[in-house]
């Protein structure tokens, strides 16, 4: 599966957020820096629309979503890439996931105890960067001489490592992330992408605020919005806790209390949807009478993948996929409807599948 890390600096709300992102109360949260100290893994639903849509026109019993994996990683400081603290535990669970959601703290509050005693998230956000480019700049001198001495003797595995991640090496001494390498072909793209560099991760700021500023910002999430546009990253306003408040709200309080405070949806739909996008990530169906059940795949992934995702049986065996794209099914009315308009497509092994997509797998066992 795929899996977002949750990173910041002690008591900005990692673990009130990654609570309420979870609705279980695994990671306690407490008022003093180092309480999360194993790395949490929780499963969260992406709420689709599409799929109340789908299982009414098919009349199925039940909806499935899909789900992301939110991991809370333990809080790092300053130091981290010298093994003080967590450090080096931390950078390791760092490694292990797909993006990064980086929470930084953009409220003010005296009994909140802040490991600087500034609240400055800009300042915070480059106190956590550096450890990270720290690391991977450690990382790669020491992986880089060996691709050296490698390249000289003709290996040609190594003569690529050396280009892509040789551009990557300068990036991180200019004190830039891996991120902005740009891979000359497939070959150093597939190196690049098998690097573990943590700077290469795509990264989503999460602004936490006060309930009073959810709706609007502060001048400090404001700032971190013009960080995050001049990277190239995302960024959204959350408030963890109004977001705790509402895991234990039926839906229509839920609504009324979001309605009361100028929102339209909770920060964590935001938050769940943005590391969706982060991870270049799609969502297609399957449905019939028993259930209406959301699936992710890669962007770009061919028919035989998303089969795969279901079962492992259905990848091997493929031999086509029943295809009718979301639109036509809604419009139409449904399968055999868009059966008769022509709409239900037979695709073999080289379609890429596309988002929203309602497929039906043929295959050998
Ligand atoms: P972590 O160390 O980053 O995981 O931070 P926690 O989630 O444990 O939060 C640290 C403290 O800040 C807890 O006492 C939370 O209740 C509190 N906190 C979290 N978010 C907010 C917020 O938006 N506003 C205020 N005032 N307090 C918050």
């Amino acid at each position: 599966g795929f899996k977002c890390g949750i990173v910041g600096l002690p008591n900005v709300g990692k673990s009130t957020l990654f609570n309420a992102l979870t609705e279980t109360q695994a990671a306690q949260a407490a008022n003093y820096p180092f309480c999360t100290i194993e790395p949490n893994v929780g499963q969260v639903a992406v709420p689709d629309p599409r799929l109340q849509q789908i299982a009414k026109i098919a009349g199925s019993a039940k909806i499935i979503e899909t789900q992301l994996a939110f991991v809370d990683i333990a809080g790092l400081v300053k130091g981290a890439s010298q093994g003080e603290g967590l450090g080096n535990q931390f950078l390791g669970n760092i490694r292990e996931v797909d993006a990064i959601v980086h929470v930084l703290r953009c409220f003010e509050d005296d009994d909140i105890q802040h490991v600087s005693n500034k609240i400055d998230p800009i300042s915070d956000a480059e106190v956590v960067e550096t450890e990270l480019l720290l690391s991977d700049l450690e990382s790669l001198e020491k992986r880089v001489p060996g691709f050296e001495k490698k390249a000289r003797g003709g290996d040609k595995e190594a003569k690529v490592a050396l280009s892509v991640l040789g551009q990557s090496l300068e990036l991180l001494r200019e004190g830039k992330p891996a991120r902005l390498t740009e891979p000359k072909d497939e070959e150093e793209q597939r190196v690049f992408d098998q690097s573990q560099l943590i700077t290469a991760k795509p990264v989503l700021y999460v602004c936490n605020v006060d309930e009073g500023d959810a709706a609007n910002g502060n001048a400090m999430s404001a700032a971190v919005f013009e960080k995050a546009k001049a990277e190239g990253a995302e960024a959204v306003i959350v408030s963890a806790a109004i977001e705790s408040e509402l895991v234990g709200m039926a839906a229509d309080e839920r609504a009324e209390y979001l309605a009361e405070l100028g929102l339209e949806e909770s920060g964590l739909a935001r938050v769940i949807r943005a590391g969706y996008s982060l991870l270049n990530l799609q969502t297609f169906f399957t449905c019939g009478p028993k259930e209406a059940r959301a699936w992710t795949v890669h962007k770009g992934a061919k028919a035989p993948e998303a089969a795969g995702e279901i079962h492992t049986d259905f990848q091997r065996g493929f031999i086509k996929a029943e295809t009718i794209a979301f639109d036509d099914y809604v419009t139409l009315g449904g399968e055999s409807a868009a059966r008769e308009a022509g709409k239900l497509r037979q695709e073999g092994k080289e379609y890429v599948a596309q988002d929203g997509d309602i497929m039906n797998f043929k295959f050998n066992v």
